[in-house]
């Protein structure tokens, strides 16, 4: 079964904007998968409907083997996302942030306790862990933000534009977190206007520009291309 299964999925948003004209998309478990594209090409729309943030206008999404739209709870318990913005309390220490979040999802006290100190390490925040969160560096937050997207072991991990507006050092730091995370078994699928960061860490890709996929496969072969 496929991580992640899209058949001609449309958005049209209610200003008429269409801003997704029938994609389709097959990512396969354990694949670190970029959607590649300009501004306004359709690649937040396209995860905001897998994350089930915007009402798709038509087609469907399958995330391992389940139909988002009859299974949708189902569908959302194997899926992390990683927002493009900051939205974690700066007033709440990284531990708390964690523990709080998988208190959210109901996830044991002991079992989360276990998790966040792995993805602390993971996220290489371990000696941080107690400290006021809005003292981190933005690597730190970054990172953080990945670390409690993972709090529930999601099987498709997805994360839009993660390096928007930060530095490359702290766009390294991030990709190592990521690597990491992808070669422990778990899928990831991220947004990107960087070639650079597609290529620096994905193994297949797509290119999406004004809602359509214009090209598609392995990160190689497309490279010969351009
Ligand atoms: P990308 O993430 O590739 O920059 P988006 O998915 O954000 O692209 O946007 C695709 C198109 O849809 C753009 O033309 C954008 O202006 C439009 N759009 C995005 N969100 C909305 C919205 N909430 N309402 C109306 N139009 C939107
Ligand atoms: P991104 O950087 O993800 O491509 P933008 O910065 O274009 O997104 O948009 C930021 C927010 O505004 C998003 O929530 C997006 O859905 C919304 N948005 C984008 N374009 C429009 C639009 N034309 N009309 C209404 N909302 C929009």
């Amino acid at each position: 079964t496929p991580a992640l299964e899209i058949h001609g999925l449309r958005k049209t948003y209610d200003n008429g904007v269409e801003a997704l004209k029938g994609i389709d998309l097959v990512v396969q478990p354990g694949d670190f998968y970029a959607l590649l594209g300009p501004n306004g090409a359709g690649k937040s729309t396209t995860l905001g409907i897998i994350s089930s943030l915007v009402n798709k206008t038509s087609g469907s999404v399958n995330i391992f083997g389940v139909d988002l739209e009859t299974d949708r709870s189902q569908a959302m318990r194997l899926l992390g996302l990683v927002p493009q913005e900051l939205n974690f309390n700066m007033f709440e220490k990284p531990r708390d942030i964690l523990m709080n979040y998988a208190g959210f999802y109901g996830i044991p006290r002991a079992e989360a306790a276990v998790r966040a100190e792995k993805q602390l390490a993971a996220a290489q925040l371990s000696n941080k862990a107690d400290m006021m969160s809005r003292t981190l560096s933005g690597g730190m937050k970054r990172r953080l933000m990945i670390a409690r997207a993972m709090m529930t072991e999601p099987k498709l991990l997805i994360l839009d534009e993660p390096s928007a507006g930060v530095d490359i050092e702290i766009r390294r730091g991030m990709w190592q977190t990521l690597r990491e995370i992808n070669a422990a078994g778990t899928t990831i699928i991220l947004t990107t206007h960087y070639l650079e960061e597609a290529e620096s860490l994905c193994r297949n890709l797509a290119i999406i520009n004004h809602g359509r996929i214009v090209a598609e496969g392995p990160m190689r072969s497309m490279l010969a291309q351009l």
